[in-house]
Order: C-alpha cells, then sequence, then structure tokens
C-alpha cells in the first residue's frame, strides 16, 4: 500500500469529459485522458484494506487492482503494466469503456467515493504504449496445430492473442470488413476511437495472428471445412439478435434497431459510403429511442451529432434510484441511474412508458402511442406492471430507434452445421474450460453467456484460450502415445 493516508488527504478525481458545447459537435473521445501525477495521486487513495473486492468480487478479469495501484503511487510504471497485463489483455479497451465493477465493489465505496481505478488502469496501459512498451510479443516457438476463431470481438480478440502467443497458428474470420466486433461496429467513436481498435490489431498481426475478414462461416465457408482445416474452433460470434417490437405499425419506414443505426455511422466513421436507400440518418428529425439502457444512450449521442431535432429516450421500467436501495448493499453492483456522456450533452428521458403502437403516413412512421406504467411489488416479491389510466399518447416521431436488448446469437448456419447444443435460452452451452457438446469446438463471450459486457467477453475469452490450449495438448499427448 502506497500512502496510508492517502484515501483521507484526497479527494476522488476524474479526468472527467470535455464541455459539451465542444463534443456535441464531433465524433473525438468525449473522455479527457488521464494524466499520469493525477492517477499517481488517485491511487495513493487506495486502501491497505485486507479484502479487496475489487480484485475478487468485482472484476470479471480478477485483475490485481490494489498492487498496482501501489505501483502506480510510487512512480513504478513498467511494473504496473507487467502485473495488468498479466490478468488483462487489453486495458486500453476496458480503461475507456468498462463499466467499471471493480469500483462497485471497492471498500472505499462504503463511506466515501471509490478509487478512480477504470482511470488508473487506462493511464497505466496509455503510458506504456507512450514509452514503447507495449510492443508485439511474437511466440518464440510454433506449435503445428491450428486455430480457427470466428468472431473478432473482444472474446475472439483475446482468444487469438492468447493462442497465437502460445505458438499456435490462429485466424480470425469476420464476417464484417474490420475486425473488432462491437467495439468497431457497436460502440460509438465518440466513446472508443477506433484508432485504438486498430492499434491494438497491428499488433497482433505483428504477432502473427491472421484476420479473414469479409468472410461469413456457414455461408462463405463451411464448418466442414474450418473442422478438416483446423484442430480447434472457437465460436465467438456474439448475441446478435436484437429483441423486437412486435406493436402493430412496426413495419412502418423509419423503425430500425439500434446496431443497425450505430453499424451505419461507424461505417461512415470508416470512410464508408452508405446508399441513400439505406441511409438511416437523425438529422432535422424527431428520434424516439425506445430502451433505456447503454445502447439507447449510444444512439442518443449518435444522434445529436447527427443534428437530430430532438431526442426522447424511454424506458418502460421506473426510474432507478440515485443511491443504493437497502436491498441492493455493497459489495454489488450499485442498481441506481447512471447518466452517461452522452445523456448530458442534450435529450430527454422518460421512464414508465410502454410502447403499445406506430402510426404513420403514406408508409412512413409519424409517432409512437404509448402509455405510461405503474410498478408494484407483490408479497412474493415479484414486480407487476399496470397501464395508468388517461395516460395514453401519441409522441411524434420520424425515426425510431429498437434499443431493447438483444435475445441470443444468431440461429444461422453454423450453428446448425456444427451440431452444438444451445440452453434454453438459444445460448451456446460450455463446459468449465468452455468447450461446447462438440469436442474441439468451444465458445467464448456473448454467443454462449447472452449479451453482457466487454470485459466478461475478455474473461471468458481467456478461459477458452487455456481450455483449448489444455484440449489440444491432451490430443497431441494421445498421437504421441
Ligand atoms: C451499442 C453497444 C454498446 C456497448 N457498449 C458497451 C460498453 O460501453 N462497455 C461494455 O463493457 N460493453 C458494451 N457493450 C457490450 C459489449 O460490446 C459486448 O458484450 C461484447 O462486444 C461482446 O463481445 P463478443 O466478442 O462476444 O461479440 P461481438 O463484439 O458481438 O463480436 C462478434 C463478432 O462475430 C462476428 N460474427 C458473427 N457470426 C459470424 C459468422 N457466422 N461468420 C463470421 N463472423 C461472424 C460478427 O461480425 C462480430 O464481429 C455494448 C454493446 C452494444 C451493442
Amino acid at each position: 500500500m502506497g500512502k496510508p493516508s492517502g484515501f483521507l488527504e484526497y479527494a476522488r478525481q476524474v479526468p472527467g469529459y470535455r464541455p459539451v458545447e465542444d463534443r456535441r459537435h464531433d465524433w473525438r473521445a468525449v473522455e479527457a485522458p488521464p494524466l499520469d501525477e493525477a492517477m499517481r495521486e488517485q491511487a495513493a487513495r487506495c486502501m491497505d484494506c485486507g479484502v479487496p473486492f475489487c480484485h475478487g468480487c468485482g472484476c470479471p478479469l480478477a485483475n490485481v487492482i490494489p498492487e498496482w495501484n501501489d505501483l502506480v503511487y510510487r512512480g513504478r510504471w513498467r511494473e504496473a503494466l507487467d502485473l495488468l497485463l498479466l490478468t488483462n489483455p487489453f486495458p486500453e479497451f476496458t480503461g475507456r469503456i468498462c463499466p467499471a465493477l471493480c469500483e462497485g465493489s471497492c471498500v472505499l465505496g462504503l463511506n466515501r467515493e471509490p478509487v478512480a481505478i477504470r482511470c488508473i488502469e487506462l493511464a497505466i496501459v496509455e503510458h506504456g504504449f507512450a514509452e514503447g512498451w507495449m510492443a508485439p510479443q511474437p511466440p518464440a516457438v510454433r506449435r503445428p496445430e491450428s486455430v480457427a476463431v470466428i468472431g473478432s470481438g473482444p472474446a475472439g480478440l483475446v482468444v487469438a492473442q492468447e493462442l497465437n502467443r502460445r505458438g499456435f497458428a490462429v485466424t480470425v474470420f469476420d464476417a464484417a470488413r474490420r475486425p473488432g466486433g462491437i467495439l468497431r461496429y457497436g460502440i460509438p467513436e465518440f466513446k472508443l476511437e477506433k484508432s485504438v481498435v486498430d492499434r491494438r490489431i497491428r499488433l497482433m498481426e505483428a504477432e502473427g495472428v491472421r484476420f479473414e475478414c469479409g468472410v461469413v462461416v456457414g455461408e462463405d465457408l463451411s464448418p466442414r471445412f474450418l473442422r478438416d482445416r483446423f484442430a480447434a474452433i472457437c465460436l465467438a460470434g456474439g448475441a446478435r439478435e436484437p429483441r423486437n417490437l412486435a406493436v402493430p405499425g412496426r413495419e412502418l419506414r423509419g423503425i430500425h434497431f439500434a446496431m443497425d443505426y450505430l453499424r451505419q455511422q461507424n461505417r461512415r466513421m470508416d470512410g464508408e459510403t452508405i446508399p441513400a436507400a439505406e441511409a438511416i440518418d437523425a438529422s432535422g428529425k424527431r428520434v424516439v429511442v425506445i430502451g433505456g439502457g447503454d445502447t439507447g444512450s449510444d444512439c442518443l449521442g449518435t444522434a445529436l451529432r447527427q443534428g437530430a431535432k430532438q431526442v426522447l429516450q424511454i424506458e418502460i421500467l421506473p426510474e432507478p434510484p440515485a443511491a443504493r436501495a437497502a436491498s441492493n448493499p455493497w459489495p454489488a453492483w450499485p442498481l441506481i441511474r447512471r447518466d452517461s456522456s452522452s445523456h448530458k450533452e442534450g435529450g430527454t428521458r422518460r421512464w414508465c412508458v410502454n410502447p403499445r403502437a406506430f402510426v404513420g403516413q403514406d408508409g412512413r412512421v409519424t409517432a409512437l402511442c404509448a402509455v405510461e406504467v405503474e410498478w408494484t411489488t407483490g408479497t412474493d416479491g415479484r414486480s407487476a406492471m399496470a397501464e395508468k389510466s388517461g395516460t395514453a399518447c401519441e409522441i411524434p416521431a420520424d425515426l425510431v430507434l429498437l434499443a431493447m436488448g438483444f435475445v441470443g446469437p444468431r440461429k444461422g448456419r453454423i450453428l446448425a452445421n456444427l451440431g452444438v447444443a444451445l440452453d434454453a435460452r438459444g445460448n451456446v452451452t460450455k463446459d468449465a474450460d468452455n468447450m461446447t457438446s462438440v469436442p474441439g469446438i468451444f465458445a467464448a463471450g456473448d454467443m454462449a453467456r447472452g449479451a453482457s459486457l466487454v470485459v466478461r467477453a475478455m474473461a471468458d475469452g481467456l478461459i477458452a484460450a487455456h481450455g483449448i490450449e489444455r484440449y489440444l495438448d491432451a490430443v497431441s499427448d494421445k498421437l504421441s502415445a
């Protein structure tokens, strides 16, 4: 522990965001970069708390947070980086866009503001890049086996990096034009600049990972070909099936899934031209975003930057409390109202609003019909929803974005042809090594756990990589016996 009295001397301070008026008109990262000196002071706030819940209970990667906080406080950045990279393959992603589950369970958070762990993590890895310490790490010895990874989101990238560094020949296939999954095509540029994704891909290529983009496995490449060609396969195709809103008027033009909208804007940022007939653009429009989560807030920030006339984000659930409820004690993740950087830029939010239908003119949506609802909790602890009489209304809308989450992986040919078992929710089932019901085929990330977080996809990727190595070791032992 660096400074025993640090948590008493220093208040939490984070770099914060660029001014709204400045950031609302461009696509650059909204968050200011952390400064090394400020982060050394912040690291001094980490206490010698005995049981570091941040590490054990908060972080899915089990980052050894107190230890690297101590090293940062002492200015030993290189050692802090080495320690961080032991558990976190891509801190430059989590340092920018992780909700920081660790901070929710920081012991200091019991009666003060938690340590600024996410920003310290980002400072460590960016210090590493600036110093030239983040160099490619190709394996010293190559193994004969090849591994195919299907999907280049955070889960697939972790599997590929880990196995390549262990000497396997890894090829990553992705249907999209460029690698990164949701990191590239979902999360907007203003939250995660794509140069950060490109920088990691370049490192991985320099280490020997092969990327084959624009290849839909199951259509352009048969799973049988992959089975013959590769000693093991990892499925990391994400949970891409969006939840629909099956209400009257859903077929009207101007109603789109959030990911289709966000993907287009990210493609534009990448220099692609979207044909006019396909373009989804909020410019000058009255936008309604249905779904109060992070994807909805990304739509809101994107629509504001595109010049929307107005943006309303609605949510069927009640507004979360400002502070933890008694039923949500520390160190559980705080279920509280969160205002993202986009919410601070404009737009309006409403809770307890149930969408009932869309109405339109000449085949185009003009309004959303909705009603307010009330939530009650029964004696069995279950919540129930009832419509409030007299609250039915029409909300004008020229563009509606459905951001109500995802229901699981796309049921394309790949899953059927490989014959992997699915659970009741339609996710790919796996064992403790992340192997599916078919020997030699593994799964990681949202495809196996359902839509979640980047940090969890990365943690899954590590398990799958270790599982694949163990599996291939066993196969090779059998062959040489
Ligand atoms: C809009 C949005 C914003 C988000 N923001 C955050 C955030 O700020 N912080 C956070 O922690 N999490 C966030 N998430 C969640 C997070 O991005 C996901 O949990 C994570 O990306 C899942 O990683 P993955 O590798 O499992 O899949 P994905 O990132 O979905 O990648 C899957 C890849 O597989 C490819 N693929 C699928 N099928 C095939 C096939 N048959 N052949 C070839 N390729 C295929 C796809 O093209 C895709 O590139 C966000 C999600 C969304 C939708």
